[in-house]
């Protein structure tokens, strides 16, 4: 690898010749729905009586729960049993608090339409966000959600509120059920002082193609150098999807970016992040957009993390190992191992020069 001068290369012997059986079986498990759990208060609300009636129809498993944050009818004898079934398991509620979250670096405010989703990256922060909640979860209340967006909107007047829809899920997937992510991109172009921000890795955004969206939505496509991608972000689509996803959505007049996310300082990086930059900039859409944002984030992780993944996944190949690391303490008390400064440096050098190499248009919000 061409960053050995630092000595925290891990050589991956056997990567790309040996299929990861893990991870097809992984894949195979997140695609389909095993149940979904409502509240009963969501059959007040004409979207959750639409999908209760849905889900009858095409013979899911329907269970009720009292509260959606007391989910107890997840079946599973170990963490990892627990944690595949809750992947599987939709939980459909009534969003009662009346606070949203703030979001930063990237917004002002999270707009809490969903949480979790169904796919498996091994490095997901949800994991410990969620401990042992990692289930996806649905709120039927989407207008009085975006009436609050609305107060928080006004209160900040005359200033801009940018909201992100994305900091506790990916919102893409259940899209199909909710149609909550058309209801906030709509409802935030007729606010003057209001933008919306998604991030997804998920790529059925034909439903959202023609909506009146005004400019007041940035999509962001998660994406990795596609060995990452192949290694760790099981029940996900491929990176060619994802770009063309991206490229049909510029198409489609929204603001575009890429999140790339997490970067690995592993071996052969530079070859491998240098052919990420090539093949965006292979799609005109993208490539020479005056308004593609980039944010680039270095991979870290926090002890608590480590354990999660390493629990989840025993036979991870993240490289999760502290002494190759920075300690670096957080602002909530808690510290995050990171790469140490000289590691972050050559990286940050290196992405700004595969940016002004192949996409001088693009604007780098910030390199973390
Ligand atoms: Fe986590 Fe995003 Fe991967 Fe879903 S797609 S598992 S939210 S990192």
């Amino acid at each position: 690898g061409q960053g050995d001068a630092w000595g925290i290369i891990r050589p991956n012997k056997g990567y790309g010749r040996k299929k990861d059986k893990v991870a097809r079986v992984i894949l195979r498990v997140t695609v389909e729905l095993k149940r979904v759990v409502f509240e009963p208060e969501a059959l007040n609300y004409p979207l959750g009586r639409k999908l209760y009636q849905r889900f009858h129809e095409e013979r899911v498993e329907v269970l009720m729960t009292p509260s959606h944050n007391r989910v107890t009818c997840i079946p599973g004898k170990t963490a990892r049993e627990s944690f595949l079934e809750a992947k599987r398991t939709l939980v459909v509620g009534v969003r009662r608090s009346r606070d949203f979250q703030t979001c930063k670096p990237s917004a002002h405010y999270q707009l809490p339409l969903v949480t979790s989703c169904p796919a498996m990256c091994e490095y997901c922060y949800l994991f410990t966000h969620f401990g042992r909640k990692p289930y996806q979860r649905i709120y039927v209340n989407i207008a009085e959600i975006l009436a609050l967006a609305r107060d928080y909107i006004n209160r900040r007047d005359p200033e801009v509120t940018y909201f992100e829809a994305s900091a506790t899920s990916d919102p893409l997937p259940v899209e199909k059920y909710t149609g909550s992510l058309a209801a906030a991109i709509e409802f935030m172009a007729r606010q003057p002082l209001g933008r919306l921000r998604v991030a997804t890795k998920f790529t059925d955004v034909e439903g959202l193609l023609n909506l009146d969206h005004r400019g007041h939505t940035r999509f962001r496509f998660s994406i990795n150098a596609e060995n990452i991608i192949k290694r760790f972000e099981h029940g996900t689509p491929p990176l060619g999807q994802r770009l063309a996803a991206a490229a049909q959505m510029a198409g489609g007049g929204y603001l575009t970016g890429f999140i790339i996310a997490p970067i690995f300082y592993l071996e052969g990086w530079q070859q491998q992040y240098r052919h990420l930059f090539q093949v965006i900039a292979r799609q005109p859409l993208l490539a020479e957009s005056n308004d593609l944002t980039l944010e680039l984030i270095t991979h870290r992780f926090t002890k608590r993390a480590k354990t999660s993944i390493e629990s989840l996944f025993p036979n991870t190949k993240l490289p999760l190992d502290e002494e190759e690391r920075t300690f670096r303490y957080g602002q909530f008390g808690y510290g995050k191992y990171v790469y140490p400064a000289e590691v972050r440096k050559a990286m940050e050098a290196f992405f700004k020069e595969m940016v002004a190499t192949y996409l001088p248009r693009a604007k780098v919000e910030y390199f973390i």
